[in-house]
């Protein structure tokens, strides 16, 4: 496959919650790919491969227009060779967004379907007729499923885990949270931060995804830091990710990480965490949705 990401590294940011005694790394999957990033390519890799395997010609996704799932599917199916389908949620507007743009450059095909069909007919169905469904390989929305779980275990090879008494990171389909499960050494907590609103199924999704052995290890949902819902972007926080990104250098995107990062923010200076708890947050990367966002609110591009 003629497909390669760099290794992530960490940062430490402890500094900036000296008085609480924990220590605080960033796992920066933000800079793995200048286009696949965060853990979008390693929620995909082992899709691709079964989509190789099984000598599938096109790989077809479903998602928003902003959607960070869609433009990586459609990079990291160009890579391996496959087609790519992308079924996107609402008519076909006058301008397509950066992220449509870039996964049509990609060479993605897009269907716009209307937002009913989109969340009511298989993706089979939304296909154009002239598609053979047998060269087809599906994706689940978001990569959701135990391969794309799987995958995002592999992202944490390499790191020495055992530092770490916590895995944090950011929720939608809960795919992520559910490798960093699969991963998790015996003792250690992961921590998940919802960022859709109501989402109440997350937690059932997310063991679905895991053995009866890992459905043992420590974890836990802490809702209340989705400013709203998905996608909703608040001015406080768009001010943090600023303020972060002053501070640490870190740039997040509104979507995932800003909410992330300020969640963490918040239990640290609540005193969660026990002094002398060593923290891993997973920078899931994402930061192409920013381009949504009216020029001038973001200090970093
Ligand atoms: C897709 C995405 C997530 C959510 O991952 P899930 O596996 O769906 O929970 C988190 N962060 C970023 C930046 C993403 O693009």
């Amino acid at each position: 496959m003629s497909f390669s990401v760099s290794f992530p590294g960490i940062d430490c940011i402890s500094r900036l919650f000296s008085s609480r005694q924990v220590k605080v790394g960033v796992l920066r999957l933000d800079q793995v790919h200048p286009v696949v990033s965060g853990n979008k390519w390693f929620k995909l890799r082992y899709y691709l491969e079964a989509a190789l395997t099984g000598k599938k010609k096109t790989l077809v996704t479903k998602g928003g227009a902003w959607s960070n799932h869609i433009v990586a599917t459609a990079y990291a199916a160009a890579a391996s060779g496959l087609n790519s389908t992308g079924i996107i949620r609402g008519e076909e507007p006058a301008q397509l967004s950066s992220t449509l743009q870039q996964a049509e450059k990609a060479g993605m095909q897009l269907v716009f379907t209307s937002r009913t069909d989109f969340a009511q007919l298989s993706p089979a169905s939304l296909l154009p007729e002239n598609m053979n469904l047998e060269d087809c390989y599906f994706v689940n929305e978001g990569g959701y499923g135990i391969a794309g779980a799987e995958g995002m275990c592999t992202a944490l090879e390499g790191i020495r885990l055992q530092e770490y008494s916590h895995l944090i990171c950011a929720a939608g389909t809960g795919t992520m949270t559910a490798g960093l499960l699969k991963a998790a050494l015996p003792g250690q907590t992961v921590i998940t931060i919802p960022v859709l609103k109501g989402y109440t199924g997350l937690e059932a999704a997310i063991r679905n995804l895991l053995t009866t052995e890992e459905n043992k290890k420590i974890f836990s949902v802490i809702d209340g830091y989705h400013e709203g819902g998905y996608a909703k972007k608040s001015e406080p926080l768009l001010n943090f990710m600023n303020e972060f990104y002053n501070e640490t250098g870190i740039p997040s995107d509104f979507v995932y990480t800003g909410k992330l990062f300020r969640a963490v923010t918040d239990l640290l200076n609540k005193n969660y965490f026990p002094p002398g708890s060593s923290l891993l947050i997973i920078h899931s990367g994402g930061l192409q949705g920013n381009r949504s966002l009216p020029k001038g609110k973001l200090i970093f591009g």
